[in-house]
This record gives C-alpha cells, structure tokens and sequence, in this order.
C-alpha cells in the first residue's frame, strides 16, 4: 500500500503548481501584451528622462547645422533603452565634478536620414542610407560634448559638425586645453560603453551598435508618446 504523504505536504505541492502554472500564464500575457502594444521605436527613450537630464541643443530641429535646413520637425533626443543606461552613468559621474553631457543629436530616423543624404550626397559628411543605414537611425548613436554646472561648453578642438582634420580625435594642433576636454569626454563615455567615431570627436556609437535595427519612426511621433 502506498503511503499518502502528509495533508500538509501534499497542500503545499498543489499551492507551489498553481503558483508555477500562474506565473508561465503571466510571462505569456505580458509576451502577448508586448507584441500588441510595442510599435515601432518602443525601445527608444527620450534623453530628458535621464537623471540628471543633459542639456539639449538639437541642431537638426534648426536651420544652424551643415545642410542648411531643418530637418526634425520638433527638438528632442531619443536614444535606445540600453544606450539611455549608458548615458544615465556618464551623467552621474560627470555631476560628481559639476559638469554634464550636451545632447546634439541622437536618433534619427531613415527618411531623414536619407533626405539629409539628397542634400548632401558625400560619405565623408553623411553615411549613405542606402549602404548598410546609418549609425544614428539605430538610437545607439549620440554626439555630445561636456557643458559646465551653468551650462557652458567646455572648448573642444572645432565646432559640432565642422568636417575638418580639426574634428579628428587625433589632431595634434588643438590646445591643450582643447585636447584635456575632447580626451576627458571621450574616456567617461568609453568607460560607460560607447566608442568614439575617429573623424568626429562628438561623435559616440553604444558597443555592438550594428546589431541593432534601423528605425524609421517620427520624431513628432516619438515625441508625443513620451510626454
Ligand atoms: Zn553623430
């Protein structure tokens, strides 16, 4: 005759099975859940819910930057989750000496990519969308340089966006002061999992950026979402 194992026991196994059975229930709702409401460029956050927030100059939202025009129909900065983590530790080592980033650019997405190409038309100034998409429509890629407690830019070796050897990360004929600054950002950012683009010393691209997938999802759309 088989023995029956205590009440208590057996209560127990019954409540750990319902348990068990109600948690894979729950991982399928939330999988299902996901699937219907993630749209695309669900994986992108704005960069003013970092804490502490960088400052924002978004040159694309503006007629001041190298095409001339204004590409972005609003002024914000998206980034994707895994890129907002990394950004979120730079600003917090950054604040502990009273600086912070400024966010110039990050995502952008393919039609913009691509009309800034029709603009422009020369890969030394724009990645071609037609090869291989670009680095900013994947929310892995900002540019930013440092800002002090009330805001400033701390000098760097040219302009955002000037195409010259003077934006190169190895252009010997800045000042010291100027070479300090752009070696300084680009050691917090690599410590926290970006790389440095060479020919663009604002320029930052989240580790193992080519695997993630090109967006083409509207600024003005993004924007709205997150407010
Ligand atoms: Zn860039």
């Amino acid at each position: 005759m088989i023995k029956e194992p205590p009440a208590g026991g057996l209560n127990h196994l019954w409540r750990s099975h319902v348990m068990n059975l109600l948690r894979i229930s729950l991982l399928f709702l939330a999988a299902a859940l996901e699937t219907a409401f993630s749209g695309e460029g669900s994986s992108l956050v704005n960069v003013r819910s970092l804490n502490p927030p960088p400052l924002e100059e978004i040159r694309y939202a503006t007629p001041y930057n190298f095409t001339g025009t204004r590409l972005y129909p609003v002024a914000a900065a998206f980034v994707h989750a895994d890129a907002a983590r990394a950004l979120e530790a730079v600003q917090r080592e950054l604040a502990q000496s009273g600086l912070g980033l400024k966010v110039y650019d990050a995502y952008r997405p393919l039609s913009v990519q691509k009309q800034m190409w029709n603009l422009i038309g020369d890969e030394r100034f724009v990645s071609n969308p037609y090869k291989g998409g670009g680095r900013h429509t994947r929310g892995t890629a900002v540019d930013v340089t440092l800002v002090d407690a009330r805001g400033n830019e701390l000098p760097m070796p040219s302009n955002f966006d000037e195409f010259s050897p003077r934006a190169f990360r190895n252009y010997r004929r800045a000042s010291p002061e100027q070479k300090r600054n752009s070696q300084r950002l680009q050691n917090i950012m690599v410590r926290h999992g970006f790389i440095g683009f060479p020919s663009e010393w604002w320029h930052f691209d989240l580790r193992g950026w080519e695997k993630y997938p090109i967006l083409d999802v509207s600024l003005l759309k993004l924007d709205r979402r997150s407010r």
